[in-house]
């Protein structure tokens, strides 16, 4: 028994688990001297999957909360009836809150229902509340319904003292008319893809939806990101799969990937986002990296071919 001690605690440094911790504390002390570049004039993207569960809302406000730590000024738009993007932001959304429903039933100024989130300053959110449950029905006999949230958003950045650099649209799981005045209201889609084996099911759905919105509705739409999620890389599955996304998707996949981290997974219970909750942790560490990456791209001009 003393000896198998003894023979661990030698080989410590050598484990996978002290390896990990080496390059993360290396990742993180990079992090700490990244410098970043802030859009000049406001990126719009709309986080989608019609498949459940992908970790659209996670990706939202984790890259959000990621985003405002590096000093970028973001507005996250929960379109998802179920408001866990307000939940994890920390923002009242019980049914007597002035919501999205608001602004795409009534045409109440998205200035109204704009909350600031406890974590930062710079995060501010547009809450879901259950009557958004309803919207999706009816909607369908309003006029300019499917852009009722670009133009919301058109006005309230155009009149902002202070506009967002980046607004995230957290999307339900469907591809029903909230969707797509998310998708009307973008230029950009970002896809998160959980790194599981049908992962791949349902993308050309979503590409053709895309690609429908910009021929009839929004032709500046695209996908410009995509983002592996819950990756497990113990398991040979989840490489496989990031690699199959890579082959199909070579310059929208972030470098970035997001690993299946409890952390991630338990933040929103205590109404945060992983970088508040431990933002020291893997999947903190990742959402930062890939907010840094996300916001070079842009200066960079990468992803552009259509
Ligand atoms: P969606 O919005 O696409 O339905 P969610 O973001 O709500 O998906 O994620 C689905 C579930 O997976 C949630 O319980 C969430 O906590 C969990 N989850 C998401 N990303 C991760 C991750 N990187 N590690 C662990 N759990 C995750
Ligand atoms: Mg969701």
């Amino acid at each position: 028994m003393k000896h198998s001690e003894e023979q661990s605690a030698a080989s410590i440094d050598d484990t996978p688990l002290a390896r990990e911790l080496a390059d993360l504390s290396a990742r993180r002390r990079a992090l700490a001297d990244v410098s970043v570049v802030l859009p000049t004039s406001p990126r719009v993207m709309t986080v989608s999957n019609q498949k459940g569960g992908v970790g659209k809302t996670t990706t939202t406000v984790n890259l959000a909360a990621a985003l405002a730590s590096v000093g970028a000024r973001v507005l996250v738009i929960d379109l998802d009836p179920q408001g866990n993007a307000s939940t994890a932001l920390g923002v009242p959304h019980t049914a007597d809150v002035p919501s999205v429903y608001d602004v795409l039933i009534d045409e109440v100024p998205l200035a109204d229902v704009v909350q600031t989130s406890p974590e930062s300053a710079l995060l501010t959110c547009a809450p879901s509340t259950i009557h958004l449950a309803g919207a999706e029905i009816e909607l369908v006999s309003q006029v300019a319904r499917e852009h009722r949230l670009a133009r919301a958003l058109e006005e309230y950045l155009r009149t902002a003292s202070e506009p967002p650099h980046v607004v995230l649209v957290d999307c339900p799981p469907s591809l029903g008319l909230l969707t797509i005045n998310a998708f009307t209201a973008a230029a950009e889609v970002l896809i998160p893809i959980q790194c599981e084996y049908y992962a791949l099911e349902g993308l050309s759905q979503l590409l053709g939806s895309v690609q429908m919105i910009q021929k009839h509705l929004n032709p500046p739409l695209r996908v410009s990101t995509i983002l592996l999620t819950m990756y497990d890389g113990r398991t040979r599955l989840a490489q496989q799969v990031a690699d199959e996304v890579r082959n199909h998707f070579r310059d929208e996949v972030l470098s970035t990937v997001i690993p299946r981290s409890v952390r991630v997974s338990e933040a929103p219970s205590f109404g945060q986002t992983v970088i508040a909750y431990d933002g020291n942790s893997a999947g903190a560490i990742a959402y930062r990296e890939a907010a840094v990456e996300l916001l070079a791209r842009d200066a960079a001009g990468e992803g552009e071919e259509s």
